[in-house]
């Protein structure tokens, strides 16, 4: 079998996009190599050093840890062309100018290796012009590969093919994509700007014109174009302010360099044209974020926003009406029906530009992509919408839509007079009352539905990411369900995609998965049906949240009856839980992405094994409502730095002990699956996983693996604890902290406990103890602190606001 094997990736240009690019290639493991021009002073890499430099302070971070920035290997095309010969694949980030790309190509063309495919993440150039540069060898292997700003955390990459592409190369890369890289692809014809830019960018256009027509300002504009409408939360103009405004007017110029009358037509050509007050603040060099202004200003603490008018900031900060709040929050159909009749400045603008969306969408079709799924996609992958255009349209009604937009631009109220294309009224689309169904998406050049690629690499996402209407498989009634009630379902995969059922699944139902006592009850069956006729059990959600820890709503009723004493039976009964986890016949594998606090933490680390996507972000948070781990984190903390210092020359478990320490006394959660194992929550043999639609693949392979190789519980055993000598080191230093003004007085006694458990409470160094001794030393803590006015002070703020209390 032959295959296409990413062995390592050399990266040209060290810019923006360039050096984030290599390091996302690092987060996930793939050698890269960094390249920029030779430095005119000091050393040859200068450009690239201090590019690797900048990725550590980058915000976001564009690295899982900031030292890993030394595993790009950096090089420039002076000294190093031969290290070109080692790629198997060549992605080409430097700056937007044909002639300068072309340059470069002819220079690169005799070190590129056999079968190594190249490709360019221009914004917009033609894909196919680039591709005249090379030799006609490597013309097939050439295409385009669009990241979006921050490549880490943008999900979408538009693939390009020119004529020449060989459809195998494009396969290739998408599969390595998807799955080495975690990104989701979409093939975009060669069109200026490609798919996302193209309507992402009209879009913004469109907004900025219907801001000034409605006479709404900025901010009021990005209230209601932000989370309210189900897009990115900073709305349209704070986001061009971040994504930088020269960014923007790149491309802007591309829709006016390539299309219009004497170009490619396109009927939406007059909008393209670079609004006055765009032009005024690229003008004045107000790039927005990285020069400080741009639509906003930040002035001291507040932000002031852009009077277009007079070309002032002015005080900004206004909300959109909540009557038009309110609207945005009924069905679809009714949503847009009550904003296009509203009387109010603020409703009608969100029905213009919706309309302006779902009529420039409807007409682009046939040209810019092969399906409507891909503009969809595109929207949500790289523009951060919750739905794409033709998904709300859809939604709403795709024949009632559809005659509003008619009737609008019959009445010269749309931004082109050009009319929607015949397959929005007649035919299969006009049938089936939109342009997805079970069958496909609708091909607009194709004149049919066409169904999603089937590429082998789709086969390890059970449960893909899927556009409204596609009527794909949710996962929540997927499978057999062997037990369900409000808190958890416990299922396996029976006849998905030809699964057998030999792993139990349990799927946490209740609020940000959160772990009341019917969650943990639930978990305990679970492992009692995994033991009895599994090969493991497997703990996952098709969401966001892997769990934000236990219950505190759920104990409040014991509380207020019992007080701290009937909670210690509840902790009790959720720490035999994670011991039940732990000791289980069978491998339990938590499945991890997004947020793991907490008891989510624990339930984690009292599982055989962990795989965790790449954005998975864990953490014993406690201190955070004034508590400490209570179901076992603090024995675990314990428990691993007995077990690393029993590997080590000296045996001295303090200092293995620290980080644990410190990760729990300050709720230290790690920024990314690469940190939480470093902060020891995930281990060196646990797997993390780019792609979180593969979560639950490689969860059940692994669960199946172990126990295919004769799993067996760790055995019980006792471990040595640093005892008193140990805690009063620890507690040293807690005095300077809290003494040097670093930490309060009740964090220093939390923290205090917190050393205690860890510690092993007063014995001598040493001293033998089990988990069931730590756990109990666990609980009392616990409920010492429910006790505690300034703990109560904690909770009772993050119940009622969400966010911890400082005091
Ligand atoms: P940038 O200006 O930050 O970096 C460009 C790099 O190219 C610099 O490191 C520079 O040293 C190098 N360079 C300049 N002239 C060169 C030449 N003649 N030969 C070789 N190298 C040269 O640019 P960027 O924002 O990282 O964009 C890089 C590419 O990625 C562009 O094609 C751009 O359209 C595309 N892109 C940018 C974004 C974005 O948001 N910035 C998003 C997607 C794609």
């Amino acid at each position: 079998m032959s295959r296409f094997q990413v062995k390592k990736v050399a990266v040209l240009g060290a810019g923006v996009m360039g050096a984030q690019i290599a390091a996302h290639l690092v987060n996930v493991k793939v050698p890269v190599i960094l390249f920029d021009l030779p430095a005119k002073d000091g050393p040859k890499n200068g450009i690239v050093i201090k590019a690797v430099e900048g990725l550590k302070k980058l915000k976001p971070a564009p690295l899982g840890v900031p030292e890993d920035a030394a595993l790009i290997q950096q090089a420039n095309y002076e000294e190093n062309m031969e290290l070109l010969t080692e790629c198997d694949l060549i992605i080409e980030a430097i700056a937007e100018r044909m002639d300068w790309k072309t340059d470069l190509y002819h220079k690169i063309a005799p070190f590129i290796a056999e079968g190594a495919i190249v490709a360019s993440n221009t914004s917009g150039l033609s894909i196919t012009q680039l591709s005249e540069a090379l030799p006609e060898s490597i013309k097939p292997r050439f295409c385009g590969i669009h990241f979006f700003n921050p490549p880490r955390y943008m999900t979408l990459v538009e693939l390009i093919n020119t004529p020449s592409t060989e459809p195998r190369v494009l396969d290739d890369l998408e599969a390595f994509v998807t799955s080495a890289l975690g990104k989701g692809v979409i093939r975009a014809h060669d069109t200026p700007n490609f798919i996302a830019n193209r309507v992402g960018i009209a879009g913004m256009l469109a907004i900025i014109k219907q801001t000034e027509a409605f006479g709404l300002t900025y901010d009021v504009v990005d209230d209601l174009t932000g989370k309210k409408l189900g897009r990115a939360s900073s709305g349209t103009f704070r986001t061009a302010d971040v994504v930088g405004l020269d960014t923007m007017a790149h491309v802007v110029k591309t829709l006016q360099d390539n299309l219009g009358p004497d170009k490619t037509p396109d009927p939406f050509s007059d909008m393209y044209g670079t609004p006055p007050v765009l032009a005024k603040l690229l003008e004045s060099k107000s790039l927005g974020q990285k020069t400080g202004a741009g639509f906003y200003k930040k002035v001291g603490r507040d932000i002031m926003r852009l009077d277009p008018e007079s070309m002032e900031y002015v005080a900004g900060g206004a909300k959109a009406n909540e009557v038009v709040g309110r609207m945005l929050k009924k069905p679809a159909g009714e949503r847009l029906k009550l904003l296009r009749e509203a009387e109010g400045a603020e409703a009608r603008f969100l029905w213009a530009i919706l309309r302006d969306q779902f009529h420039y969408a409807a007409v682009h079709l046939e040209t810019i992509a092969e399906t409507a799924r891909d503009i969809d996609f595109a929207m949500r992958w790289g523009f951060g919408a919750k739905q794409g255009p033709f998904e709300l349209w859809q939604q709403a009604g795709w024949k009632q839509v559809a005659t509003w937009i008619k009737e609008d631009i019959d009445a010269g109220k749309a931004l082109s007079t050009a009319p929607l294309p015949d397959w929005v009224f007649k035919g299969p689309v006009a049938d089936a009352e939109g342009v997805h169904t079970a069958e496909g998406s609708w091909s607009a050049s194709a004149k049919k539905f066409i169904p999603r690629r089937k590429l082998p690499v789709y086969e390890r996402q059970f449960f893909p990411e899927d556009v409204l209407g596609s009527k794909a498989q949710a996962f929540e009634t997927a499978g057999t369900t062997l037990h369900e009630d409000d808190a958890i379902r416990l299922w396996t995969l029976d006849g998905v995609n030809g699964e057998k059922a030999d792993v139990l699944i349990a799927s946490i139902k209740t609020k940000m998965h959160a772990i009341s006592p019917d969650v943990a009850e639930g978990l305990a069956m679970g492992v009692d049906l995994a033991e009895k006729s599994y090969k493991g059990m497997v703990i996952w959600s098709n969401d966001e949240m892997f769990s934000a820890g236990a219950d505190l709503q759920a104990m409040l009723p014991a509380f207020m009856m019992g007080g701290a004493k009937a909670i210690e039976g509840a902790e009790a009964e959720l720490q035999n839980v994670m011991l039940k986890l732990r000791y289980a016949a069978v491998p339990v594998v938590s499945a991890i992405r997004g947020l793991a606090l907490g008891g989510g933490c624990e339930m984690a680390v009292y599982s055989a094994k962990r795989v965790a996507a790449m954005e998975s972000y864990i953490g014993l948070v406690e201190v955070g409502v004034g508590l400490v781990p209570g179901a076992g984190g603090l024995a675990y903390i314990a428990r691993r730095a007995a077990e690393n210092a029993s590997t080590s020359t000296n045996k001295d478990i303090l200092p293995f002990l620290t980080e644990g320490f410190t990760a729990a006394a300050m709720a230290k959660v790690g920024t990314s699956a690469i940190e939480s194992r470093k902060i020891g929550y995930l281990l060196d043999s646990d797997v993390i996983v780019p792609n979180k639609d593969e979560l639950l693949f490689v969860a059940l392979n692994e669960a199946r693996a172990l126990f295919n190789s004769g799993y067996r519980a760790p055995h019980k055993r006792q471990f040595p604890v640093v005892g008193r000598s140990g805690l009063a080191t620890i507690k040293g230093q807690l005095v300077n902290m809290r003494d040097g003004g670093f930490i309060s007085a009740h964090d220093f006694h939390i923290a205090g406990l917190i050393a205690g458990v860890v510690c092993g409470g007063d014995v001598d160094a040493g001293t033998l103890v089990t988990e069931e001794y730590l756990m109990t030393l666990e609980r009392k803590a616990f409920c010492s602190l429910l006790e505690h006015p300034k703990t109560q002070e904690r909770i009772m703020g993050m119940m009622s606001t969400g966010k911890p209390v400082r005091n």
